[in-house]
């Protein structure tokens, strides 16, 4: 069995969800488990139905949520064009789904108030909608598919908007649903993103968290490999949104791309490299625009050759400085301080530390008032906003020669406010003011990757 994970741009529309079934079509020997995220833009839309519903904007809510169902009522419509009865039943489940998120976005606008619980609620719809479409449009097609509802076999505890997947709940749940759903089918299909909890309350992942999802099944159902179509040609050497120059990498390390997507790369969801590694399959990044392309193999550390891979980079985050006289050879300063990143649930990204002063990056959507708070009980701190951290990423890169020197010398005129080697000699990270992010990206990218290749010209 293979697990094949779309992204929204893959299921954005009529021509994309066309290719989209090609190209699962072409792999039914490999019993492909199918799952989709929301159609693109869709659960941004869906996050701003919550915004209008919770600030009671009847208006608003109800011309959004109009919008969401003519896309996904027209979208059904088309694809279904050739199979009239197939087409009447997909048209009706939709409006279905959509009224049922109707009456709970319009309870939730007469109070004006939104809980976590009724917000997951309505952002999962995205998974729902996208993927009952896309079941009828492959059964129209001649491809028997079964539809399995996620939130049966994704387990997550009570955080409902970024769950934390039960591994071994999840790994118990999906072999025997998918086992069962896939009796007498050609494929099965289901959603990224959605899970539920224990008591079966609907949660999500968290942004991006489809391919999380992906790789969740594969791990449980022991996929001969995870493949994460998408709209790029694979991974490159740096985001291409950002970067003109960006080179196709053929194949890099889980470990590799774990930093990258930890350090921000957006092309895979950050944790989605672990459920992978634990059962050691292969994950495939592929273009479902260009379907023949050979994508990137993501592979254990062994099959890859040492030597810096990309440039990753997160555009705005917060630098927490902490400075404490006090902190010279106390033991269980260092403790205390990340206690309380801890139970505030602020996640650390880079730390460095001195004889009197750590400072630590964090993503700039955390909300730091109550560490900061409790940390100035006991030490001076200072908070830089208005930052980014840039982190070169590669296999031993940083116990090969002249890396540090490479990294640097492109920055001679750029303020280095931070600098952070990580443990396993994959990455070398620093942080910059916001507004020099993207000369610093495409200068360092320039360094790295395109600047020998000019020289060979020669
Ligand atoms: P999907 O909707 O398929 O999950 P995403 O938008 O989440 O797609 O991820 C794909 C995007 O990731 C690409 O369009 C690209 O802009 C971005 N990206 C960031 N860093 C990289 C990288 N190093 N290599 C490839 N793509 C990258
Ligand atoms: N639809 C979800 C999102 O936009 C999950 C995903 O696409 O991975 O965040
Ligand atoms: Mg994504």
């Amino acid at each position: 069995m293979i697990v094949m994970k779309f992204g929204g741009t893959s299921v954005a529309n009529f021509e994309a969800i066309t290719r989209t079934i090609f190209i699962i079509g072409g792999k039914l020997d490999q019993k492909p488990v199918v799952v989709v995220s929301a159609l693109s833009k869709v659960t941004d839309l869906l996050y701003r139905i919550s915004d209008a519903a919770a600030s009671s904007d009847s208006d608003l809510t109800s011309q959004l949520m109009q919008e969401l169902r003519t896309r996904h009522v027209n979208l059904a419509s088309d694809l279904l064009e050739q199979s009239p009865a197939l087409k009447e039943s997909a048209v009706a489940r939709v409006n279905a789904i959509c009224d049922k998120l109707e009456s709970l976005v319009n309870a939730v606008c007469a109070v004006g108030e939104l809980s976590d619980r009724n917000k997951a609620i309505i952002i999962s719809n995205g998974e729902l909608l996208s993927s009952t479409i896309i079941c009828f449009a492959m059964n129209a097609k001649g491809i028997r598919t079964n539809f399995i509802d996620a939130r049966k076999m994704m387990v997550t505890n009570d955080e409902y908007l970024k769950g934390d997947p039960i591994v071994e709940e999840i790994e118990k749940r999906v072999p025997p649903i998918v086992a069962e759903a896939y009796k007498g089918m050609d494929a099965v299909i289901t959603q990224g993103f959605i899970a539920s909890n224990m008591s079966g309350e609907q949660t999500v992942l968290g942004r991006g968290g489809s391919d999380y999802s992906a790789s969740l099944i594969g791990m449980s159902i022991d996929a001969e490999r995870i493949e994460i179509w998408t709209d790029v040609d694979g991974v490159r050497t740096a985001d291409p949104r950002t970067v003109q120059n960006t080179k196709y990498l053929e194949k890099i390390s889980f470990e590799e791309a774990a930093e990258m997507a930890h350090f921000g790369a957006k092309v895979l969801h950050p944790l989605t490299i672990e459920p992978a590694v634990k059962k050691n399959i292969p994950i495939y990044v592929l273009n479902s625009m260009n379907p023949s392309g050979k994508g990137t193999a993501i592979l254990r550390n062994e099959l890859i050759e040492d030597g810096v891979k990309s440039v990753s980079f997160k555009e705005n985050i917060k630098v927490i400085n902490i400075f404490s006289m006090k902190m010279i050879n106390t033991s269980g300063f260092l403790r205390r301080v990340f206690e309380i990143f801890s139970e505030s649930k602020v996640s650390v990204d880079l730390i460095s530390t001195s004889e009197a002063n750590i400072s630590v990056t964090v993503d700039a959507s955390e909300k730091v008032d109550a560490v900061v708070a409790q940390l100035s009980e006991f030490a001076e701190v200072i908070v830089d906003e208005d930052k980014s951290q840039v982190s070169v990423i590669g296999k031993n890169i940083v116990r090969l020669n002249g890396m540090l020197k490479k990294t640097f010398a492109p920055l001679k005129r750029t303020n280095v406010y931070m600098i952070s080697q990580g443990a396993s000699f994959v990455n070398i990270s620093f942080v910059v003011d916001r507004e020099e992010l993207t000369e610093v990206v495409r200068d360092l990218h320039y360094h790295l990757f395109e600047v020998e290749e000019e020289l060979e010209q020669f």
